[in-house]
């Protein structure tokens, strides 16, 4: 089991396979990586993640860059010991051809990038996407099972703000039998470009609580999911939050396969050269150096 020093046990693995992408998000963070070296090749990534398996780690992530811009994305997944959940966030472009073959190679679930219904305000936020094509690949990812299919709506003051009902009914319209989509929104992650679209995710939180039949918190970053007549919503609230901290179980590997300690910081470990033992070794070493960023 991979312990820290603040007692918090992590159990989920985050790999970015790629920095590339097909679209270019307004406020992308991507993954808090600045630069990066070589991609790893499916084999680094498979004995990576096999180390942390080994180590006690439950759940994978697979990220990107766009992680579908990889040919070997299914590949990759196939290589992957058998952790209890691997889902892959994806903006969904190129979904709908390979939804089928990813839940044949192991892929249990998906989240979709979708921060708006208006077609001018998706263009303009991803850097001429097609929404289109992003809703055929929800589609298939629901045909394919690979379900629940999350949502991922960052929130825009000016952008989507006044759309959080229309996208939560969106959602909803497809879970009909059975929970298939969850809405997620996400607070901003603002830089100076950016700055001015934040909003405060407790606006939304406080009007989701009036028509929640119950709000359920979850283990991972004390997270709030609203259970309402409309549809589950997830609230993702990073900043300045010690709860969400306090209960982070997540490390992150970057595409050059270093080990990066925490989305907001800089702090990074290079692996690139280990192996077997001194590459456990290793993990466990680092681990002890994660700390909270929010205190
Ligand atoms: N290309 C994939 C996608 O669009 O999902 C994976 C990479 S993307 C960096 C992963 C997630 O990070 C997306 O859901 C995106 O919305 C979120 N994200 C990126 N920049 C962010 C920011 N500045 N604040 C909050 N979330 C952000």
């Amino acid at each position: 089991m991979l312990r820290d020093l603040y007692g918090r046990v992590v159990t989920n693995l985050r790999i970015t396979v790629t920095q590339r992408c097909n679209l270019n998000c307004i406020y992308c963070h991507r993954e808090g990586e600045k630069d990066f070296e070589k991609e790893m090749d499916a084999e680094r990534i498979a004995e990576i993640a096999n180390a942390f398996y080994r180590l006690g780690v439950k759940k994978l992530k697979i990220t990107g860059g766009e992680p579908l811009l990889r040919e070997d994305i299914c590949d990759i997944i196939a290589m992957m010991p058998d952790f209890d959940e691997i889902s892959l966030t994806t903006n969904g472009m190129l979904l709908s051809d390979k939804a089928e073959e990813l839940e044949e190679s192991g892929l249990d679930r998906v989240n979709i990038s979708l921060d708006t219904l208006n077609y001018e305000k998706f263009k303009y936020v991803t850097g001429g996407g097609n929404l289109d094509s992003v809703i055929e690949g929800l589609i298939s990812a629901i045909n394919a099972k690979l379900t629940p299919v999350k949502l991922n709506m960052v929130l825009m003051k000016g952008i989507n703000d006044e759309e959080i009902f229309e996208m939560l009914k969106f959602a909803n319209s497809f879970n009909k039998e059975s929970t298939r989509v969850i809405l997620q929104l996400i607070e901003l992650i603002p830089n100076s470009n950016t700055k001015d679209l934040y909003i405060s995710p407790e606006f939304f939180e406080k009007q989701l609580s009036t028509i929640s039949r119950a709000i359920k918190i979850r283990d991972m970053h004390r997270r709030k999911q609203f259970l309402t007549p409309l549809g589950i919503v997830e609230i993702v609230k990073p900043l300045d939050n010690s709860d969400f901290c306090r209960h982070c179980n997540r490390i992150r590997i970057t595409s050059d396969g270093k080990i990066k300690l925490c989305l907001m910081s800089d702090e990074k470990v290079d692996i690139s050269n280990l192996h077997g033992e001194k590459l456990k070794d290793t993990i466990l070493k680092v681990i002890k150096l994660r700390r909270p960023f929010f205190t």
